[in-house]
């Protein structure tokens, strides 16, 4: 990985070399920061970096602050102008991706959320594929357990809960894996190690519900409203037992960095004709073309990145 040029610290785009912490930083010893990830997508034809919803992503931010009791002056359309402005300087004419970073930053002892310093960083890297065969992937249950909301919630991208998610996909990829399902506490289950979870089952498009300690995946809000409203199809949210995945039609895995990733054995058993699946396919196409801009009704999340003349007439 290229390291960036410049990164968003401590209230200025400074070139990435400046942008550094002590080693006592509250954050780095207790893992009290919060995190995004955001993509930008070129579009090769219309020589463009489009940002797909940096507003739901910079409000998912901001949510995830509050639980660790940060307070911002940002908004979530200041965070989004500094993040084009960010992007223009790295000048990328490639895929990109994102990495906002809220943090408590003071260089103090005491294990603790409040009376602390909020910082906010940004940073973006070259980014293109995170799970290589994401038309057949395959996936085991982890012997790990989803974080709790009573121990540390889900629902927020809290930088030190991601050891649970660093546990499981360490263990699924050194057991042979592209990733891992974890079930919850009440033995459902809940996600991939940075995936939301969706299977087909009788025609059916079914996703855990947000109360089984999900991270409440914005690429999983796209693909339910894709599939309700562009196929026409029933979407469930709902608790998923561990064999209903064994016994379902099509399985799939969606994140900013897995986008849709066709799952196609779990446990080593193949998801029915072990293949992937024709709505899997259709969304993940559809998907594709919504992020790059291609889809005209939905350009509103497409974020243009570079101002262009308009043209003479
Ligand atoms: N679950 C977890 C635990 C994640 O880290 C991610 C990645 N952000 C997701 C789900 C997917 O969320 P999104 O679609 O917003 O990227």
């Amino acid at each position: 990985m290229t390291h960036p040029n410049f990164a968003y610290f401590e209230g200025e785009i400074v070139p990435y070399s400046k942008a550094k912490v002590g080693v006592a930083t509250h954050a780095l010893n207790y893992g009290t920061g919060a995190f995004g990830g955001v993509r930008g997508y070129w579009n090769e034809d219309e020589e463009q970096l489009f940002v797909f919803r940096p507003i739901d992503h910079f409000k998912r931010l901001l949510n995830s602050g509050k639980l660790l009791r940060a307070t911002y002056e940002h908004t979530p359309e200041d965070l989004t102008a500094i993040t084009l402005e960010l992007l223009r300087k790295e000048a990328y004419r490639q895929d990109c991706y994102i990495r906002p970073l809220i943090y408590k930053a003071d260089e103090k002892i005491g294990v603790r959320l409040h009376d602390l310093k909020d910082e906010i960083t940004i940073f973006s890297i070259p980014f293109t594929r995170y799970i290589e065969n994401d038309e057949n992937a395959s996936v085991g249950f982890s012997s790990w357990q989803r974080v709790d909301d009573n121990a540390i919630p889900a629902r927020g991208k809290i930088t030190g809960s991601y050891i649970n998610s660093a546990l499981i996909k360490s263990d699924a990829m050194l057991s042979g894996f592209d990733e891992a399902l974890v079930l919850n506490q009440n033995g459902h289950v809940s996600e991939g190690s940075a995936e939301n979870i969706f299977m087909v089952r009788n025609g059916k498009l079914i996703t855990p519900s947000v109360t089984e300690n999900i991270l409440e995946g914005i690429t999983r809000r796209t693909i339910m409203m894709l599939a309700q409203d562009e196929l026409g199809l029933e979407v469930q949210e709902r608790a998923i037992d561990r064999t209903e995945v064994y016994v379902c039609d099509e399985f799939f895995m969606t994140g900013t960095a897995a986008q849709v990733t066709a799952i196609t054995k779990i446990d080593n058993r193949p998801v029915a004709d072990g293949k992937m699946g024709s709505i899997t396919a259709q969304l993940k196409q559809m998907y594709d073309d919504l992020v790059r801009g291609r889809i005209e009704k939905f350009r509103y999340w497409n974020e243009p990145v570079y101002v262009r003349e308009p043209a003479k007439s």
